[in-house]
């Protein structure tokens, strides 16, 4: 039982708590100190090392115009061609405006962004109308920032760190959000948290999937925070897939998602099993270039796979075997010993790859300043939704991360100056508290197992390509593993206690997976990432986005009209 004196609770109080310590929660840490706060930065994992970012491989994308010229606008003007109409002008122009001031100080700290002649070099990547992306050699772009990050974290005073520290819940009082319970992992404490504002950082929602290029830490837990603590979130329905994770042969100790940098720099050229380059069918024909965005090689793969066309293992093979030795090594360098370490040459042979669960595009709805609707809470990152509408434009990511983590950390930090006293209260605590102490021991239910049968189940019935009557089973399912899991906590509270961490996993990936679920049976059209095969194409009146809110009765949705940047002024 939870009940054993040993757990008696921790308290803390601090000027902003970050919630998530991946690129978008230590650049906020970092704001906020500089502006004189104090911070306490928590992870669930380690800090700098559990998310997304520190996977990230290569790309950031930005309108530094170092090799050619370019300008915010332009990068604003892809990035809303993306989103397909429905971006949140105003994040994405934000995003798009303020990430050379992020970029070139990442630079000056050291981050060490690949150069040519002195100048920031960029790639080109697809979707962008010139070379825009940033990125530090070999594959070790995301290494490279959140190692440089956490060098200026360490380096800043006024920030407290701790790793290992799961939050539950946010606590409100007088409807404001005054700080947080957490689980301290390895010794089963349960901790209270005062703060003057409190900024969830948690990044996305992609481990509710079967195949995914996640961390284990990536199940959507800031949504369902904020939904609990009454903030609504946005275009939920848009889970964007990267259509060439790798798939086989088996490749140890690299990233799923690897081979984007060798199309960026290579090109390569995708087959079927008929040897058919197959991407000009669905419209876009690549000669060997890297042309084709995310959501259409995703459904080009997708197709060619359900029409008998597909890789033995249910993908499409991908090539470098036009390219030289030479050509390889010069652009990926030890990267291809490591491949020969995995048997894999690519002179030789071409490998097999499919759509994984990747980025979403949805969550928390936040204003420029990065705030919520509920005062007290702001949100960073992937944890903010709308600003990719309803597919993300290669490379946002990050500099989305860095753009808003920044924003946040500014918005907290002026917020918490107002705020003369904490104005936590122990009893709005209390049920999640008791929720803790209360947890036992249950033969019957396997939460890991149930892990992955959620996973199963979205990777099925909610995937790249939807139809009602897959989503209708999907949400029956997500509702029966709900009843199933019930609402008193599994485990028994000891120090590293797997059963309860998957419990509460549970109860978050449950409550987000119904929210996308539902979120995508109520958009009958196909747009972006959400592809309905029951209701092909863009409606025009469909240029909306569905705000979700947890009710009474469950998630509930609210047609709103998308914000432009006219909203703004
Ligand atoms: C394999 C991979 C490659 C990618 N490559 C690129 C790329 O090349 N370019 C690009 O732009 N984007 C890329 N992306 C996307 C990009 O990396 C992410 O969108 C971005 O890094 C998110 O940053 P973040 O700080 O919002 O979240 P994250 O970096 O994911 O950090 C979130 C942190 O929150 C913590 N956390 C979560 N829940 C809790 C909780 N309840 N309590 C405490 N802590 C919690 C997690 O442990 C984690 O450390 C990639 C993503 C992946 C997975």
């Amino acid at each position: 039982m939870g009940t054993d004196p040993k757990h008696a609770e921790v308290r803390i109080e601090t000027d902003i708590l970050i919630i998530g310590a991946g690129g978008a929660g230590m650049y906020a840490a970092i704001e906020a100190a500089r502006a004189g706060r104090d911070v306490f930065l928590v992870d669930r994992s380690l800090i700098g090392r559990g998310g997304a970012t520190v996977m990230a491989q290569m790309t950031v994308a930005v309108a530094l115009g170092s090799e050619t010229p370019d300008h915010w606008s332009h990068h604003l003007d892809d990035t809303l061609e993306a989103g397909r109409g429905l971006c949140d002008e105003r994040l994405a122009r934000l995003l798009c405006e303020e990430g050379p001031h992020c970029i070139r100080e990442m630079d000056a700290w050291g981050v060490g962004w690949a150069r040519k002649d002195g100048r920031i070099t960029q790639a080109f990547a697809p979707g962008h109308d010139r070379p825009r992306c940033t990125y530090v050699d070999f594959l070790n772009t995301g290494p490279a920032v959140s190692k440089t990050l956490r060098g200026v974290v360490t380096r800043t005073k006024n920030i407290r760190k701790a790793g290992d520290l799961f939050v539950i819940d946010l606590v409100r009082a007088d409807d404001e959000v005054v700080g947080a319970v957490a689980l301290h992992l390895p010794t089963g404490a349960p901790v209270t948290i005062a703060a003057k504002a409190t900024i969830v950082a948690t990044g996305g929602l992609t481990r509710l999937y079967r195949r995914n290029s996640a961390s284990s830490n990536m199940g959507g837990d800031g949504y369902a925070l904020a939904l609990r603590a009454g903030a609504p979130l946005i275009d939920m329905e848009f889970v964007q897939f990267f259509p060439i994770g790798h798939l086989a042969p088996r490749l140890i100790g690299m990233d799923p998602i690897m081979w984007d940098p060798f199309r960026y720099k290579l090109g390569g050229k995708l087959f079927n099993r008929d040897g058919e380059e197959f991407t000009a069918r669905y419209g876009v024909s690549e000669d060997g270039r890297y042309v084709t965005t995310r959501d259409v090689a995703t459904y080009a793969i997708v197709k060619e796979v359900e029409a008998g066309r597909g890789s033995p293992h249910g993908g499409a093979y991908l090539s470098f075997q036009h390219c030289s030795e030479t050509e390889l090594r010069s652009a990926f360098g030890p990267v291809i010993d490591r491949l020969a370490k995995n048997d894999i040459d690519l002179t030789k042979m071409p490998v097999e790859v499919a759509p994984i669960a990747h980025y979403h595009m949805g969550g928390v709805i936040a204003d420029e300043r990065m705030e919520t609707e509920v005062p007290g809470l702001l949100v960073a990152g992937e944890a903010v939704g709308g600003a990719s509408g309803a597919n993300r434009l290669s490379g946002n990511a990050i500099t989305e991360a860095l753009v808003f983590g920044r924003r946040a950390g500014l918005s907290g930090a002026e917020r918490a100056k107002e705020i003369t006293k904490h104005a936590f209260d122990p009893r709005a605590a209390r049920a999640t508290l008791d929720l803790l102490a209360g947890c036992t021991r249950r033969k019957d239910v396997n939460t890991a197992a149930m892990i992955a049968k959620l996973q199963a189940t979205m990777a099925d019935g909610v995937g790249p390509f939807r139809t009602e009557a897959k989503l209708k089973r999907a949400l029956t399912a997500i509702e029966d593993m709900t009843a199933t899991v019930g609402d008193r906590a599994i485990g028994s509270g000891g120090p590293f206690d797997l059963e309860l961490l998957d419990w509460f996993d549970l109860r978050n990936m449950l409550a987000v997976a119904r929210t996308v679920t539902v979120a995508a049976l109520a958009r009958k059209e196909s747009r972006g990432a959400h592809q309905r095969e029951d209701f092909p194409g863009m409606l025009p009146q469909w240029r909306l986005n569905q705000q979700a809110r947890l009710g009474a009765d469950g998630i509930a949705l609210t047609p709103v009209p998308v914000a432009t940047q006219a909203a703004a002024q």
